[in-house]
């Protein structure tokens, strides 16, 4: 593996499809729009027009990357999209998916949400027989794997080759005549199906089927392949059992709080998350304050659950990209500050509970506790609608190597100084759980317990290690 494979983990990002509609490739924009939040660095559509894809893909948000002309070089009545964020290495337009190929099946194309842990492996031994890859990606090796498998068909060859692959996988295949979801057997992210008149829509989370009037039908389920051709949809089960491992974080911060994941409404499990998290974690304050907009579900919650009154006391500028896509610790700091005002004459004198959804390095909190004070708050105490974050996602959430894990350093009476707050209370396992409605079996809990639902691959460690590479903290 060279050098520069550095870019291969990590992808936070958004998928949507759309087969049977007359503007295929409007609709996807549309979808892709409201999928930002997964991934801001690049996008891109590919269409089909039954007969030829073509493909149009760069660097930046939705509403830059794509306009009149370039849609209108997207025809056709079936599209797929992607919305990518990736946090280290080599940011490319190599890397923007969907990724188009040709092989002895014809043209397709993918895009895929998730991550593969033993993808650089893999690569390694393709490399070693040959094999030319033009991206970093982990979702390239899936490519191989179709164009080489000896089956007769896509619609073998794609079930044939995730039939071998560990990890994270919600990914949509364009073909010309067919649009293929599949997910993988553990449902890691989340996949929805939907309808809009005759046309079928999938995407990473049902916010993208409300702006363009779709119906929410179900998820693809966990291991299952959903093949949409003109002759309709089809479903099947080619991929082996697994235990169920429904990522929780897409709960607890990932997700929009106006999408149904996992078929549950997340703003719903935030809500509860904010009540649970009062009961068990109550603060001697004056007024509930969220961290906005991550934390605001859950202080809504906390404060309904309290009796305390809910203060929109920090305001986000909501022109400033999300912190976490700020490559230098530098501008990250730079950003928090950017990012939230203090609203003075709310928090003046006040004795305040900050309601956030996660800590993880712990920079940003002691920078929000900071702000809050110098607003004349006269107590902080933090409360955190989930248990403390003391291992990475291998499986496409984006988060630092453990050694940057404020939490995997210290307990919570040290995090609690750290951050400069009067107190700091972090809701139980149990309790997140519950208020998400996912028993503990079905849930991917990784990144509080370190305990990986899948093998991960010592090579994976190493690389995300590398590519994490410790932010000095102030
Ligand atoms: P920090 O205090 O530096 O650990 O940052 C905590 C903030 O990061 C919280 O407001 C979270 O909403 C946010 N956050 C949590 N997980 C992620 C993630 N995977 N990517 C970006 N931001 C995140």
């Amino acid at each position: 593996m060279s050098e520069n494979f550095k870019d291969g983990f990590h992808d936070e990002c958004g998928v949507f499809g759309i087969y049977g509609h007359a503007e295929a490739a409007r609709m996807a924009y549309l979808g892709l729009y409201q999928l930002q939040h997964r991934g801001q660095e690049s996008c891109g559509i590919v269409a089909s027009d039954s007969d030829v894809l073509r493909s149009e893909r760069a660097m930046g948000l939705v509403s830059e990357v794509f306009n009149e002309e370039r849609l209108n070089r997207l025809p056709g009545a079936s599209a797929i999209g992607h919305t990518r964020y990736s946090t280290a290495g080599e940011v490319s337009i190599r890397e923007a998916q969907p990724f188009l190929i040709a092989c002895k099946h014809g043209q397709v194309a993918v895009c895929h949400n998730g991550n593969l842990p033993f993808a650089t492996e893999e690569r390694k031994r393709l490399e070693r027989e040959g094999a030319i890859f033009s991206s970093t990606s982990d979702t390239e090796v899936v490519l191989h794997g179709i164009a080489r498998s000896r089956a007769g068909t896509i619609e073998e060859a794609i079930p044939e080759t995730l039939c071998e692959t560990e990890g994270a996988f919600s990914m949509l295949f364009l073909t010309p005549d067919s649009l293929i979801a599949v997910r993988d057997p553990r449902g890691f992210r989340p996949l929805a199906l939907g309808r809009l008149g005759d046309a079928w829509v999938v995407a990473s989370e049902t916010c993208a089927f409300d702006l363009i009037d779709a119906t929410y039908v179900r998820d693809v389920e966990p291991g299952e392949m959903v093949t949409i051709t003109s002759e309709g949809m089809r479903s099947s089960f080619p991929l082996p059992r697994r235990r169920r491992s429904f990522c929780i974080f897409e709960h607890v911060y990932f997700s929009r709080p106006d999408s149904i994941i996992y078929g549950r409404s997340v703003n719903e499990s935030r809500h509860k998350m904010g009540k649970r998290l009062a009961v068990e974690q109550p603060a001697d304050a004056q007024i509930v304050l969220p961290v906005p907009d991550s934390g605001v579900a859950a202080a809504i919650g906390y404060a309904s659950q309290s009796g305390l009154p809910f203060r929109f006391g920090l305001v986000r500028n909501h022109y400033v990209g999300r912190t976490f896509i700020e490559p230098k610790q530098s501008i990250r700091s730079f950003g928090v500050r950017l990012k939230l005002n203090p609203v003075r004459d709310l928090i003046q004198g006040k004795r305040v509970v900050l309601i956030d959804d996660s800590i993880v390095r712990g920079t940003t909190s002691k920078k929000i506790v900071r702000l809050v004070r110098e607003a004349g708050a006269r107590e902080v105490h933090v409360r955190i609608s989930c248990p403390p974050t003391v291992s990475p996602c291998y499986y496409g959430v984006d988060t630092p190597d453990k050694s940057e894990l404020i939490a995997a350093r210290m307990n919570v009476e040290e995090v609690c100084r750290f951050i400069e707050a009067d107190s700091l209370g972090y809701l139980s396992m149990e309790g997140m759980l519950e208020a998400c409605g996912f028993p503990s079996d079905t849930s991917c809990v990784a990144c509080w317990t370190g305990d990986y639902p899948t093998r991960i691959s010592a090579n994976a460690e190493t690389q995300y290690a590398r590519e994490h590479e410790p932010v000095p903290s102030d």
